[in-house]
């Protein structure tokens, strides 16, 4: 089938946005306990990519929760359209922005340009190729991060959904992902609004970090044209508090061995996090996800007849084949533990007062997934720490760097990262080269053969020794 002709795809929908809207709309309706006979009749008519992706998704070791997942994000997709109609706010930001931080304002709603992005390029037939392009073909540099870049070429044709404020929480931890958001605010002449992070992480630098958090609610509200209110403030941040708590229970669960997680759960726990932290939808998915885990655990339910490789990812993955890598990994007995993203560790909000809740956001910005790392006072070092700790908590036997082709920053330093933590921690590194959402720069089969012979050889054969020994 042509790309972009899929039977699913709303007529005529050539964004990004658009596309997904359409298949989100067929995809809720796909009810709780399918049997593999449903889902094969339902895999055979889709485009070969979406196939691909559904196939994975619809697991039958966590079909209903991935259902689940699907409901929560296609939910998220169909409010931004009603929140668009209803003229509350679209504010674009990028996945180092806490979404709770718009919650908080009740006309308006956060879409996060790398989730839109990691969806479309996992249930597009094309997957994000054309978007990509389309950058390209206006003379941005192909060194701007694809994570970003693929939502925000769509919304450069100006055929898609157009948001209508931009936040930019990157300057200071991310250039690449900066500029890109900076661009689209230029050139689609959409007001952007800036929280930059200080690389001290002094008293003297959070303190002024707070200072710019502050200046930028109060932009924020002269923008969506609403004060703040305690109440809802109070309400959205509870709701955070409670899926925080079941994100550790999560946490926790993946310290047993084998692990009751599924690999997959790590993309779920993020695109909860990244898309909607603070509202019932997200409490919600992160119980379910703890329910299956638990359950697994109990049952001592394992893909594989061994778990051979615990495997920290050391930045992020890969994002645009989830059967040929979460799935593939874990039924060779290769546990994805946690990557950045994951691992976001999210903040308990103190709720007492509107103070103690600003001065909660501002951390939980601070202390984001990404931001925290790379831009951290010492990029190396607190990058090495966090994930030596990590490592060891989670009792991991190896790691893998995905090398994703844009992130230069993590590039420059991770011959000195993965030499640290081999001498700290014990633990064998592979350094691996690829785009996290574009196939086309090192296709899954070349990565798998690199993961497999890195298990086989290097951590099975040290498992083997030290078992003898
Ligand atoms: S993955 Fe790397 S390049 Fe992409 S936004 Fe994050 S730090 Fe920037």
């Amino acid at each position: 089938m042509a790309e972009g002709s899929s039977a699913t795809t709303r007529k005529g929908a050539e964004g990004l946005f658009e596309r997904v809207e359409s298949l989100v709309e067929v995809a809720m309706l796909l009810p709780h306990g399918m049997s593999d006979e449903e889902v094969e009749g339902l895999l055979r008519v889709l485009p070969p990519d979406t196939s691909r992706s559904m196939r994975a998704l619809l697991c039958p070791r966590f079909r209903d929760v991935s259902l689940d997942f699907i409901k929560m994000l296609g939910g998220w997709v169909q409010e931004l359209r009603r929140a668009k109609e209803e003229g509350r706010k679209v504010v674009l930001i990028p996945f180092n922005f806490p979404p709770e931080v718009v919650y908080i304002f009740r006309n308006a709603i956060p879409l996060t340009s790398e989730v839109m992005t990691t969806l479309g390029v996992s249930v597009l037939e094309g997957q994000g190729e054309r978007y990509w392009d389309h950058a390209m073909g206006l003379g941005i540099p192909d060194y701007l991060c694809s994570s970003s870049t693929i939502e925000l070429g769509s919304i450069l044709t100006g055929r898609d959904f157009q948001p209508d404020i931009i936040v930019q929480s990157a300057p200071g931890a991310c250039d690449a992902n900066s500029k890109i958001h900076e661009f689209v605010s230029l050139h689609m002449g959409i007001p952007q609004v800036i929280l930059e992070k200080p690389t001290e992480a002094t008293s003297r630098g959070r303190e002024l970090h707070r200072r710019y958090f502050l200046a930028l609610i109060r932009r924020l509200e002269e923008m969506i044209g609403e004060e703040l209110d305690e109440e809802r403030m109070r309400g959205v941040l509870e709701e955070a508090n409670r899926a925080s708590d079941l994100y550790y229970e999560l946490y926790d669960l993946r310290k047993f061995s084998p692990c009751p997680v599924p690999n997959i759960f790590s993309i779920f726990t993020y695109g909860t996090r990244f898309t909607r932290w603070g509202r019932p939808q997200a409490t919600e998915m992160m119980r379910r996800m703890v329910e299956l885990s638990r359950r697994r655990r109990e049952e001592g339910a394992y893909p594989a007849d061994e778990e051979v490789a615990r495997c920290m990812w050391l930045y992020i993955g890969y994002y645009f084949d989830f059967l040929g890598f979460f799935n593939w990994m874990e039924e060779r007995g290769i546990t994805y533990l946690n990557d950045i993203l994951s691992l976001c560790q999210p903040l308990h909000v103190d709720t007492t007062s509107r103070e103690s809740m600003l001065a909660g956001l501002a951390e939980a910005c601070f202390e984001y997934p990404m931001t925290r790392q790379i831009g951290g006072d010492s990029m190396s070092l607190s990058w090495i720490e966090e994930m030596c700790q990590f490592i060891r908590d989670l009792d991991a036997n190896c790691a893998i760097y995905s090398g994703h082709h844009a992130c230069k920053q993590t590039w420059s330093i991770i011959n000195q990262v993965r030499r640290e933590i081999t001498k700290r921690t014990g633990t064998p590194v592979l350094c691996l080269q690829g785009d996290s959402w574009i196939r086309r720069m090192t296709p899954t089969s070349v990565l798998q053969e690199e993961i497999s012979s890195f298990v086989d050889n290097v951590v099975a054969r040290r498992k083997r020794t030290r078992a003898r020994a």
